[in-house]
């Protein structure tokens, strides 16, 4: 039988009634006798309330000590989840990451996965025990304990399904799949049946947090489906898939959304479309003029980069260049945000209270009107626009962080309802 992975977020494990709910689910899929491996984030806020403890006693805690502390969230989710369990006369036992295997490099708070060695895993399996995972943690080969970085359990419950060669990989949040926006924000936002790989990179990346985008990257890497669906309600909830729908597990779900139209007489067959709206909040824009001739100042370090939005580099004709960038507001920006860091002379301007709105879909800039239809819509709101860039899946609005969600709402009513 093929193994389940099953991954339940930080909202859906918030309190022990939520904890008790989600052991009811998996008592009730286990009666149809798969194996089963469930993955689970910390309670709640629980991580942002662990990384302020952490500062209460430290301006600058170390990344080690940090991950040491935020792993303990999970840890105590999937113990309850595990004892939660066992009372119900279900065998289960919970593992940390470094138990289950996941091996990491050690780049502290945002690891990447080098190798997984789930043995211990399977044994429990092949035992009939329900296997419970410490999601968006491992250890590196140096046996220090690691983090994916944030959202990273979803990244986890990818790279376990693909290990055990689970068909798909079921990620339960609180809300009822991937919708045409957050529903924290448009009330009217719907489910999409399906998204292929790509675009839903680009709209994790680009803000839409219901999934982390490192873990559709390693689901398309290995062709792996994920879906995404409420751990409240019984709905099917949003499939991502390869782009033609084929690879594993197809036809096991959904139908790719392109087939659902396939023969429908308002849709012509070549189509581009738009599939929601993303909005990151704050975000930190920064443009710098650099002089002709400027050199990096002397004894530089090179640093690791912020997580970038978007970056672009100019070079005008007289030699001097222009580097405008924007970043997540919660990444680590260390001297990018200062003229220093980009040679003598060099001017710099950093806006840390804006928000980035994109509208996302396949071929969405083949639609001709969509910049000055956006724009209007902005307009109409009083919205200033301070910048707009295209990415090949993307179409994204720099405005002021304060009407971020206005814009949100206004290009949804523009473009999507
Ligand atoms: P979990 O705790 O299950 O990991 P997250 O908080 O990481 O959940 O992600 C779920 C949240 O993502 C939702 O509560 C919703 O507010 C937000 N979200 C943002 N954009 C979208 C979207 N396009 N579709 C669905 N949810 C979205
Ligand atoms: N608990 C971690 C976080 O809040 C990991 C996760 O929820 O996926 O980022
Ligand atoms: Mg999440």
């Amino acid at each position: 039988l093929p193994t389940r992975v099953l991954k339940f977020g930080g909202t859906s494990v918030e309190t022990p009634a939520h904890i008790l709910a989600v052991a009811r689910r998996i008592l009730a899929y286990r009666k149809a006798g798969d194996p089963i491996v469930v993955v689970v984030s910390a309670m709640g806020q629980t991580t942002d309330e662990l990384i302020r403890l952490a500062h209460r006693v430290s301006r600058t805690p170390s990344r080690r000590e940090l991950d040491m502390l935020v792993t303990s969230g999970e840890r105590i989710t999937m113990t309850l989840l595990a004892m939660c369990l066992e009372s119900m006369g279900c065998p289960a036992i919970s593992f940390t990451g470094s138990q289950s295997g996941i091996v990491t490099d050690t780049r502290h708070s945002n690891a990447q996965i080098t190798s997984m060695k789930s043995f211990r895993i399977r044994e429990e399996l092949e035992r009939g025990r329900v296997v419970i995972v410490a999601g968006f943690q491992g250890v590196s080969a140096l046996k220090e304990v690691t983090t994916l970085g944030r959202g990273g359990s979803d990244t986890t419950a990818v790279a376990l399904a693909v290990h055990l060669g689970a068909p798909v990989c079921e990620i339960f949040t609180d809300v009822p799949g991937v919708l045409t926006a957050d529903p924290r924000i448009v009330p009217s936002a719907r489910p999409l049946p399906g998204i292929g790989y790509g675009e839903m990179i680009a709209f994790s990346h680009l803000g839409g947090r219901v999934l982390f985008h490192r873990a559709v990257l390693l689901a398309r890497k290995y062709g792996i489906p994920v879906e995404v669906r409420s751990s409240i309600t019984e709905e099917r909830g949003t499939r991502i898939h390869s782009e033609t729908g084929a690879g594993p597990g197809a036809g096991t779900g959904h139908v790719p959304p392109a087939r659902i139209h396939a023969d429908s007489e308002e849709e012509p067959m070549e189509s581009e479309r738009i599939l929601g709206v993303a909005l990151e909040s704050p975000v930190t824009w920064v443009r710098v003029r650099i002089p002709a001739g400027t050199a990096p100042p002397p004894g530089a370090e090179p640093q690791a980069p912020p997580r970038f939005l978007f970056f672009s580099r100019l070079q005008l004709p007289d030699g001097s260049s222009w580097v405008e960038f924007a970043s997540a507001g919660d990444t680590d920006t260390g001297t990018w945000t200062q003229a220093a860091h980009w040679g003598t002379g060099s001017e710099i301007s950093v806006q840390s209270d804006a928000a980035l709105i994109s509208l996302v879909g396949e071929g969405i800039l083949s639609q001709g009107d969509i910049v000055s239809r956006s724009e209007s819509a902005m307009q109409a709101g009083g919205i200033p626009v301070w910048g707009v860039h295209t990415g090949t899946l993307s179409l994204s609005i720099l405005a002021p962080a304060t009407q971020g969600e206005d814009a949100v709402r206004r290009l949804h009513a523009e473009f999507l309802e």
